[in-house]
């Protein structure tokens, strides 16, 4: 595909208008300001999967192709690499996969055990920093924006996410949340309507999916991250990779 958008708006422009797209517009007006250095960030799962169609038909319109990418922590399910492969076959644009500095993986798990993230929060966030802020930063590095499928519903410490922030805790980036205001029925009726390929894990009963040993099936009526580090009260249920508190919000 070739990198031929033609940059019409400036970053300010941007974020002055953001907050008035729909997640479609956005996405396209997105990829329209940033061109081919934006980031797109994937778990594959359903929010992620409906803003890679989202971001894979601004691409055709655009001609140009963002970066997506994938942090594999090493501890991933079986079905988050062949639903990778099936989404690239299926829209085109490859997925970068970044994975975590093997010597630091090393010197955690030679200090704390093969599964020490059940001990404590501290534990756990260390686990998660190292296979996932580090590969983050340099999924990041040097980009102007990226793009996620973080959504206010999905759990109290995702409460005020903005559709556009300044990611302060990645250096002053803008980021663009499309979903933000979508509800878990308005992700799953978009991605049927749309043909939208699912993780086969949602089938089973994960709406949030992360590495295997810190996700499992939720009960009825429970919050979709209830099954993240379920050993964990809510507050505490975040990898680091989207801390709040530290963006500016500007919409
Ligand atoms: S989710 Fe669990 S296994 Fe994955 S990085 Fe965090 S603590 Fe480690």
């Amino acid at each position: 595909m070739m990198n031929s958008v033609t940059m019409t708006n400036s970053p300010s422009t941007f974020l002055a208008r953001g907050r008035a797209l729909e997640p479609a517009a956005l996405v396209e007006e997105t990829l329209r300001t940033f061109g081919p250095d934006l980031r797109v960030a994937t778990s594959l799962g359903a929010e992620d999967m409906v803003v890679l169609h989202l971001v894979a038909r601004a691409s055709r319109t655009l001609g140009v192709a963002p970066r997506v990418f994938l942090l594999d922590t090493g501890r991933l399910h079986q079905e988050t690499y062949d639903h990778a492969a099936r989404a690239e076959e299926r829209y085109g644009l490859p997925i970068e996969v970044f994975f975590p500095d093997p010597l630091a993986v090393e010197s955690l798990v030679r200090k704390s055990g093969v599964n020490g993230f059940r001990r404590s929060v501290e534990e756990r966030k260390a686990c998660c920093g190292a296979r996932k802020l580090g590969p983050l930063a340099r999924a990041l590095a040097g980009a102007p924006a990226w793009v996620t499928g973080l959504r206010r519903e999905q759990s109290p410490t995702r409460a005020d996410v903005a559709t556009v922030e300044i990611d302060e805790a990645n250096g002053g980036l803008v980021k663009v949340n499309p979903l933000a205001s979508w509800t878990t029925a308005d992700v799953f009726r978009f991605a049927a309507e749309s043909d939208v390929p699912l993780h086969a894990l949602h089938a089973a009963g994960y709406p949030s999916i992360g590495c295997a040993p810190c996700t499992r099936a939720v009960q009825p009526g429970e919050d979709a991250r209830a099954g993240r580090w379920w050993w964990e009260s809510p507050e505490h249920k975040e990898c680091g990779l989207h801390p709040r508190g530290i963006g500016r919000v500007v919409s």
